[in-house]
């Protein structure tokens, strides 16, 4: 049965690049009933490693839908628990003749080589020492022939052995280099497809020459093609946006991630794009994912974002948007947050935003105690001979205990104060709507203002005359 793995160093935020491999080994291990996907935090790096980060991969993993309680999910386990197998898989490849010792400083190396890029020289291949202080274990590369690397992306792959130095698989201290590692584990998790990024191809004739060495065939290797921005430059983390943690927390909704994240480097066919994760798992087939780099546009991303949004139902809408309603991403006092009049305006939000953190913008007239300050919308709607005249007169107007608080006559009654003026409706219900909300745009305004009521619009009113 189908065995995948997902081996994130816990090194930082949860990489966009990562939860691709994430998904698409999670779609595959799925399609078997018996498949597993394999959980290993390799975490043998102790200077970079922090456990907070391991927690915070599981967390953004469960985000995706990727959860550890899931029968076709195995682990976590951690690399280091593995170290004494590391090393006897080691020791077992010296006792074979497949590595043997070195005792070559790095300047003693360098001095003997014209080409720094050729690596090590295999100065101590035949001279039999035994293990001991300052010795290196190294790997044996056979001398004829290539390793020929059959990627399902890529197709076959070559690496002509001398190009490939004998390299080193456990330090003088004994502790095993990471390429080992990964292999001695994978092997030892009975791993059967090794789904990663294009940046650990150049490693893989080594680990299929270890898993050779170890007595076993080499797994399927697929290599996804890397992901660049707009530039066509590599997703960087110092430069790009790029954990998913953060686009989480800029209310992109998980499921529009899954999305979006599947199609980088695949497509389900034909011209659909937008598809539930329960479809394109089914789908999904690794062969055919494209080994040209993929785009990571985040327009697109935005767009299919709306369009989630815009799927949702009103009550599951509501619910997204609570945590930039409430505590401390929320620019009000949590006692002005109403969740009767936020609900009263939801439905028409949920047309118009494409993040989830749009919505602050949209209602925060609501629970502000004053609108928000923006001179460039005072300026653009307080025009002279229309801004005034229009607020006093709409003012005067709103006090008519006869006029219904409700849209369709707060609309009628302003038509009416506009046409006295001169103006068209457009025209006049800019400077209400910049003294009530302070924005020139945002949701339908007698809609507005019939859920923030009357006295609360007529105070705006008089506030923004003074
Ligand atoms: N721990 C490695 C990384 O995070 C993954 C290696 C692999 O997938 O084989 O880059």
């Amino acid at each position: 049965s189908i065995r995948t793995r997902f081996a994130p160093s816990p090194t930082g935020l949860f990489h966009v690049g990562s939860a691709r491999s994430a998904l698409f080994n999670w779609a595959l291990a799925r399609q078997d009933p018996q498949g597993r996907f394999v959980l290993r935090i390799e975490d043998t790096d102790v200077q970079r490693n922090r456990p907070e980060w391991t927690e915070g991969i599981i967390q953004a993993m469960a985000a995706l839908g990727i959860h550890t309680d899931d029968p076709h999910f195995e682990g976590p386990y951690f690399q280091s628990d593995y170290a004494a197998a590391h090393r006897e898989h080691a020791e077992w490849l010296y006792t074979q003749g497949r590595a043997y010792y070195c005792d070559c400083t790095r300047e003693q190396v360098r001095e003997r080589q014209d080409n720094p890029q050729l690596g090590y020289d295999g100065f101590c291949r035949d001279r039999g020492l035994e293990p001991g202080p300052g010795r290196a274990l190294r790997f044996r590369v056979p001398d004829g022939g290539p390793t020929v690397v059959d990627d399902r992306i890529r197709g076959r792959v070559e690496f002509a052995h001398s190009s490939i130095e004998d390299f080193v698989i456990a330090r003088a201290d004994g502790s095993p280099l990471f390429v080992l590692a990964n292999v001695v584990d994978d092997v030892e998790m009975r791993i059967t497809h090794v789904i990663r990024g294009e940046e650990h191809l150049s490693n893989t004739p080594k680990q299929q020459l270890l898993w050779r060495a170890l007595g076993h065939e080499p797994p399927v290797w697929a290599h996804l093609p890397v992901i660049v921005n707009e530039k066509r430059q590599k997703l960087s983390k110092r430069r790009d946006k790029v954990s998913l943690e953060g686009f989480l927390d800029e209310g992109y909704l998980p499921e529009a991630m899954v999305n979006y994240l599947m199609l980088l480097g695949w497509a389900p066919g034909g011209d659909q794009e937008i598809m539930p994760w329960s479809e394109m798992e089914q789908l999904f087939d690794i062969s055919e994912v494209n080994s040209s780099s993929a785009f990571f546009d985040e327009k697109k991303l935005r767009a299919f974002n709306g369009e989630y949004i815009r799927a949702l139902s009103t009550e599951e809408f509501v619910r997204r948007c609570q945590p930039w309603l409430h505590g401390e991403s929320a620019p009000w006092p949590a006692e002005n947050y109403d969740d009767a009049a936020f609900r009263d305006l939801a439905p028409l939000a949920q047309t118009r935003v494409a993040l989830l953190s749009e919505i602050v913008a949209n209602v925060d007239f609501l629970f502000l105690d004053e609108p928000v300050e923006d001179e460039k919308s005072w300026s653009k709607a307080m025009k002279p001979g229309i801004g005034e005249p229009m607020l006093s007169a709409t003012l005067d107007r709103f006090a008519d205990a006869e006029l219904a608080w409700e849209p369709e006559a707060l609309k009628a009654a302003l038509e009416e104060v506009g046409a006295e003026l001169g103006l068209k409706l457009g025209k006049a219900q800019a400077p209400v709507r910049v003294a009530v909300t302070g924005r020139t745009v945002g949701l339908p305004l007698f809609e507005s203002l019939a859920v923030l009521g009357r006295e609360r619009t007529r105070e705006r009113l008089r506030r923004a005359l003074d």
